[in-house]
């Protein structure tokens, strides 16, 4: 091109160079990363010269006029036009050099740093006076270079930051689904590698974590498809860049690794030039990295790395959810095995209690066996004794006798309360099951302990047991339920008190028998407890060889008994009472409902 001396060479920006096509454009930021124009000339170049510079070249937005370096003015394209379209314009300004066209147009240049970030550019340049709204901008380089900017330029750049922002949200938005609803790293490690590479172009990125002294790559796209990047690792060495990220916690971006004499490249990959480190921070703490690789020297703009710290703050969110879905699995597991463990223990020390009530029920069983016959034998030589008149005649020796015979009698229904259970647990009880007057029954029950109770001064009464119906069932052994729920109503009820035996019919099918008293009563806590056989609320120490003594305990057998005999006629049992309290006496009510029809 032959241009007068001081008319400089037209020079297109490296970003619109077809030269470098092909290669990653980084995301503009400043107005320096714009496409600009330094085109200029002396103040004594003549405005025709200018004006076929600029015919030639439709995409300069105008001409610098420099004087010694010196910005004098500058001709904006449509300016330079616009005055020469005038009817005295080619005559007046074509011959005459261009500092004359630019005195005439006075308009004074906006001058931008190139640092200017485009979105205050913009509002500079759209903020100027309405005629200058058209006019280039002015970018002024470090070292003092000037280049113009074309507005649509800028403008153009300007939405496409904001179409960026735009799909940055989305992706944002479609990451954030991700990591909520997927607990799947890979799924949400690539969905990150795939999103960033639409806003910030990348060759190669990888996402590495640190484990102990190397960084282990979890994720990479761009890599050759025969790398293997499970295999891929880089050793951290003494103050290396990573370690050094590690320190500041800050992103490192590296404009051409080539001119760094110890960097390191990888194995089978080709040679790296712009790269960019961003920490994976984890609780104040960089747990690995995001890196980034471009083909290409080039600059990452500080919006870009910024950008690519918040991919980087979601794969470390990423790794931190798939750590605390594997802490809770591991611990689920733990969990497991732990219950696991306690289940087999409780079944150990269940099968062991098993064993203990079955050698404890073998125990009764042959114990009981083994007293009924001495028993016997003494009982029958007790009576034996009764009936001779030396004895008789002895007053002395009668008393004594008649004790030892109440103690035998004692321990007969304690041995036969024995032989029941151990009948009732190994599911023995045989039943003699007919028709019978149950009220008449407990009519017998009151005539036998009315003795007993005049001897506490308590009231014994029955009520409305003559409207029973007659039911089917074992009347030696419903006998047997009555005896006991009556000798221990008499037993926990303190002198003076009373006890009611009194029925009704709930239904068609049922009678229920209730036995009252107005005793110390029993804590809700053990109203189940005393139906499980030799449990007793009270100290054991209060054993009393009587059989209705106040309080006195006996075997703990009779509660048992009852519910086993009322179960085998397919009936329930149960007790009511607020609480226990010896002064107050609340009393209690055992529930007996037994089935009309027998079981
Ligand atoms: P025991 O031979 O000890 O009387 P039971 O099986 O008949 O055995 O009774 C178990 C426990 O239930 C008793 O030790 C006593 O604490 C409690 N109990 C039974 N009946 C009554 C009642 N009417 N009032 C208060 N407590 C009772």
């Amino acid at each position: 091109m032959n241009l007068p001396d001081n008319v400089a060479p037209v020079e297109l920006p490296p970003t619109l160079n077809p030269a470098a096509a092909g290669a990653p454009i980084g995301l503009p930021s400043t107005i320096g990363d714009l496409a600009s124009y330094d085109f200029n000339v002396g103040p004594h170049v003549k405005a025709r010269t200018v004006v076929k510079e600029l015919e030639r070249r439709p995409e300069l937005p105008g001409v610098l006029v420099l004087d010694r370096h010196v910005c004098i003015g500058m001709a904006s394209r449509h300016k330079c036009f616009e005055m020469l379209s005038r009817p005295y314009g080619v005559e007046v300004f074509l011959n005459r050099p261009i500092q004359t066209l630019c005195k005439e147009l006075a308009i004074a240049p906006t001058f931008l740093p190139a640092q200017t970030r485009i979105d205050d550019a913009v509002q500079s340049a759209l903020d100027r006076p309405f005629e200058q709204l058209y006019e280039p901008v002015i970018a002024q380089f470090d070292g003092g270079a000037l280049k113009l900017l074309d507005l649509h330029v800028l403008l153009l750049a300007q939405s496409r930051l904001l179409a960026n922002a735009n799909s940055l949200v989305r992706q944002q938005i479609e990451i954030g689904r991700a990591l909520s609803s997927t607990l799947e790293l890979q799924e949400v490690l690539d969905m990150i590698l795939h999103h960033m590479a639409e806003i910030i172009p990348y060759d190669r990125a990888g996402i590495m974590l640190q484990n102990g002294p190397v960084l282990e790559f979890i994720a990479a796209r761009g890599f050759p498809p025969q790398a293997d990047i499970r295999q891929m690792r880089v050793d951290i060495l003494e103050s290396d860049i990573y370690q050094e990220m590690c320190y500041t916690q800050q992103p490192i971006s590296i404009p051409d690794v080539s001119q760094q004499p110890d960097w390191r490249y990888m194995d089978g990959l080709a040679a790296a030039r712009a790269w960019a480190g961003l920490p994976l921070i984890h609780s104040g703490y960089v747990i690995g990295m995001l890196s980034l690789t471009r083909l290409a020297a080039d600059d990452y703009s500080q919006d870009e790395l910024a950008l690519a710290q918040t991919f980087a703050g979601q794969a470390a969110i990423a790794l931190q959810n798939a750590r605390l879905y594997a802490e809770i699995k591991r611990f689920n597991q733990e969990l497991e095995s732990k219950v696991q463990e306690r289940t087999e223990a409780l079944q150990a020390a269940c099968a062991k209690l098993e064993r203990l009530d079955r050698t404890k029920s073998d125990f009764i069983g042959v114990a009981s066996h083994e007293l009924r016959t001495p028993l016997t034998v003494m009982s029958g030589y007790t009576q034996m004794l009764r009936s001779d008149p030396a004895i008789q005649a002895n007053q002395n020796h009668s008393q004594m006798l008649m004790g030892i015979y109440a103690g035998i009698t004692r321990l007969h229904q304690v041995v036969n309360s024995m032989l029941d259970v151990i009948k009732i647990d190994s599911r023995n009880l045989q039943l003699c099951c007919k028709t019978f007057d149950l009220g008449r029954l407990i009519n017998s029950l009151q005539d036998e302990f009315a003795p007993l109770a005049a001897e506490r001064h308590q009231m014994l009464s029955v009520q409305d047991v003559e409207s029973l119906p007659p039911i089917e069932g074992d009347s030696d052994a419903l006998y047997t339920v009555f005896y006991h729920l009556i000798v221990n109503a008499i037993k926990y009820t303190p002198v003076g008190g009373g006890v009611t035996i009194s029925a009704h019919q709930p239904d068609m099918d049922w009678i229920e028998i209730v036995v009252s008293d107005t005793g110390i009563g029993i804590d809700p806590a053990h109203h189940e407890l005393i139906f499980e056989k030799f449990y007793q609320t009270g100290q054991v120490l209060l054993h009393s060889s009587g059989k209705t003594k106040f309080k006195g305990g006996g075997p703990g057998l009779g509660l048992a008994i009852a519910r086993g005999i009322v179960e085998a006629h397919g009936g329930k049992i149960w007790v009511e009472s607020v609480r226990q309290d010896e002064l107050v006496c609340p009393g209690s009510q055992f529930h007996v409902r037994l089935p009309i029809g027998g079981n």
